[in-house]
């Protein structure tokens, strides 16, 4: 009989885009459940963005999915997430590369995802809090740096933090009233490039 995570994939993910076999296989063996609280973990392998706490939200899976296929992540590579929320996506990257930090502004959010994480077994990752607008220069540069939360534009910091061959992917809010554009940004030497991957909603990304 298949899990709930199978079915989630199969039902939701696999019929709309996402084919990386390496994706689909960490999305099947991480249990969502366990990075909501509530009356929210029964909901956890529905088909849409859930709350956690501090007015934050988890996002669908399908849009965890997306993101993370469009990075490509290697083996070998080294990542930054910025807006840890439940945890949730930083696990799902910590399945494809050698090392992640991931940076959250809520303290509270913070403690209580680098508690799940360590309770599953997760060893090749860091929460930190902080700005993650500043993105987290210590362990710069990353190959692969993935924004939880929209930005009226490409803070500049995390170019600065982002290899050379690196991929970025951020929602970008445009206009105030209007769907953010999620955005793959890609550096090669110190050209900067992206296009347009579909329109999502996120929480903004603060500052301070
Ligand atoms: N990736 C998360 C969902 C993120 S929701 C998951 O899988 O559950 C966006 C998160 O970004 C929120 O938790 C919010 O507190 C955080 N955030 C907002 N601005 C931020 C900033 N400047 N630096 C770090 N985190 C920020």
């Amino acid at each position: 009989m298949a899990t709930p995570a199978e079915r989630m994939v199969a039902e939701q993910l696999v019929p709309h885009g996402v084919t990386d076999e390496r994706v689909l296989n960490a999305m099947r063996s991480i249990p969502r459940e366990e990075f909501l609280s509530g009356s929210a973990r029964r909901h956890a392998y529905e088909d849409r963005a859930l709350a956690i706490d501090c007015g934050q939200t988890i996002s669908q899976p399908l849009v965890v999915a997306l993101m993370t296929q469009a990075v490509n992540l290697q083996p070998d590579d080294s990542a930054l997430e910025v807006g840890t929320g439940s945890g949730y996506q930083a696990a799902v990257l910590a399945r494809l590369c050698r090392h992640i930090v991931t940076v959250e502004l809520e303290p509270a959010l913070a403690e209580s995802a680098a508690a799940t994480l360590r309770r599953l077994g997760f060893d090749n990752l860091e929460v930190a809090v902080g700005d993650g607008s500043l993105g987290w220069p210590e362990l710069a540069p990353y190959d692969v740096i993935l924004v939880a939360c929209a930005a009226t534009s490409l803070p500049a910091a995390l170019v600065h933090q982002l290899a050379d061959g690196g991929r970025l992917v951020i929602p970008i809010q445009i206009a105030g009233d209007q769907p953010q554009d999620l955005r793959l940004y890609t550096r090669h030497a110190d050209e900067v490039t992206y296009r347009s991957l579909f329109p999502v909603l996120f929480v903004p990304l603060r500052t301070g």
